[in-house]
């Protein structure tokens, strides 16, 4: 009976993005805790633009899970299917838990191993290198983010942006894309807007766009934005709990909708509000907060609510300019630069994790 009482409850937290990450790092001395994901590392998602232009920096930015989460257990494999009280994994493996976190914004990158994440990190610098000139496809946050740091690390080479919707940066106010804009031309970045590129006409240099133009690139980058990594839940208890974006509907609690055990956090939820890392790292407190209170057996009126934050969006442009959107405001230059983009939050982030800034 007293060991059933000292009995710690099993929380099961799918997806180690920076949702998952905190959440585990934060309750992993008050559970027996499972963090599933399909690589054995976490990554800094957005510093993922100044690692392929620096090898060193991605050192930083792709931290294994065992480093950080000495006392959780790590399955390194994809959830594939819950139920109520059990996480099923591609592994076959079974994990049963009292209280359920779904983290899993985006699906990850494919590299299963840290050491393997660094190569392709360098195979990408490689590749910029050799290039004269470099295609990158996509103007939201990532096309114009790597635009940026490439021109920013290599000022000779040829850069060419294709978007296919009418201006950039869609996700936040005209203005911000404007500035985004103006930032890229005046380095000489060419920006095609409203039209789309036939990848397969590349392989000898020229791509082809949808307008007709042709852009010689020795090489390309796709960066186009991710799907919600919810395909999997399809078929699952929380079927009914998807909205029709893929997002997982959850209440000022993190709990998904109709169920008392099972919450999510990060890039996946329906929140109304933009998906920002610092704001996934928030969720995250919150629910460990509210889980510590619920495995001590306090009651629900004792948990911490949360309330959609306001618009608030940086942007990097190269290592020391970039653009912010603060609700209506709009900044760009030196000052939001100075917040962003010289470190991109990543000492920031390790800290947050128990970890040195720098990766030695
Ligand atoms: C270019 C760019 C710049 C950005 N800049 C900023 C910024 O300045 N500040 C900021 O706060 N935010 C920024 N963001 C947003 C930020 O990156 C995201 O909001 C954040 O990464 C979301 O975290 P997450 O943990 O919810 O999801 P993700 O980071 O997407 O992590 C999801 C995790 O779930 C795992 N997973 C997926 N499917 C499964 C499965 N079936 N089973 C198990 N695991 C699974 C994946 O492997 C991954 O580890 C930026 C994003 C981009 C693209």
């Amino acid at each position: 009976m007293e060991k059933l009482l000292g009995e710690k409850k099993r929380v099961a937290v799918v997806g180690g993005g920076v949702a998952g990450a905190v959440l585990a790092k934060n309750l992993q001395d008050h559970a027996d805790l499972y963090l599933i994901d399909p690589k054995e590392y976490f990554e800094i998602a957005w510093a993922a633009m100044r690692a392929a232009v620096e090898p060193s920096f991605a050192e930083r930015t792709v931290i294994n899970h065992s480093e950080y989460l000495p006392k959780t257990h790590i399955i390194t494999s994809a959830a594939t299917h819950i139920t109520e009280s059990e996480v099923t994994t591609a592994q076959g493996g079974v994990v049963g838990f009292d209280y359920l976190v779904i983290a899993t914004g985006h699906p990850g990158p494919p590299e299963f191993t840290r050491s393997e994440k660094l190569r392709q990190y360098q195979a990408e610098y490689d590749r910029i290198k050799a290039a004269k000139s470099v295609l990158v496809v996509g103007g939201g946050p990532s096309g114009v983010e790597l635009a940026a740091e490439i021109i920013f690390a290599f000022p000779d080479k040829k850069v060419t942006l294709v978007h296919k919707g009418p201006r950039l940066l869609e996700f936040v106010g005209e203005k911000a894309g404007k500035k985004a804009l103006n930032w890229l031309t005046s380095k000489k970045v060419e920006v095609i807007l409203g039209q789309s590129v036939n990848l397969d006409s590349g392989s000898n240099g020229v791509y082809e766009t949808s307008g007709g133009e042709r852009i010689h690139a020795d090489c390309h980058f796709l960066c186009i934005g991710q799907p919600s990594a919810s395909s999997w839940l399809k078929e699952t208890c929380l079927s009914n709990s998807l909205d029709a974006r893929g997002r997982l509907m959850v209440d000022n609690k993190f709990k998904v909708k109709g169920h008392d055990n099972i919450f999510a956090i990060g890039d996946i939820t329906d929140i109304p509000e933009l998906k920002q890392g610092y704001l996934a790292q928030g969720h995250a407190a919150i629910v460990a907060k509210n889980l510590k209170l619920l495995m001590k057996g306090q009651s629900e009126s004792k948990l911490s609510t949360y309330k959609p934050a306001s618009p608030f969006a940086l942007v990097s442009l190269g290592k020391k300019e970039g653009v912010a959107q603060m609700m209506c405001l709009t900044l760009s230059g030196r000052v939001p630069g100075m917040i962003k983009s010289g470190d991109l939050f990543v000492g920031m982030t390790r800290k947050n994790l128990g970890l040195k800034s720098d990766a030695k």
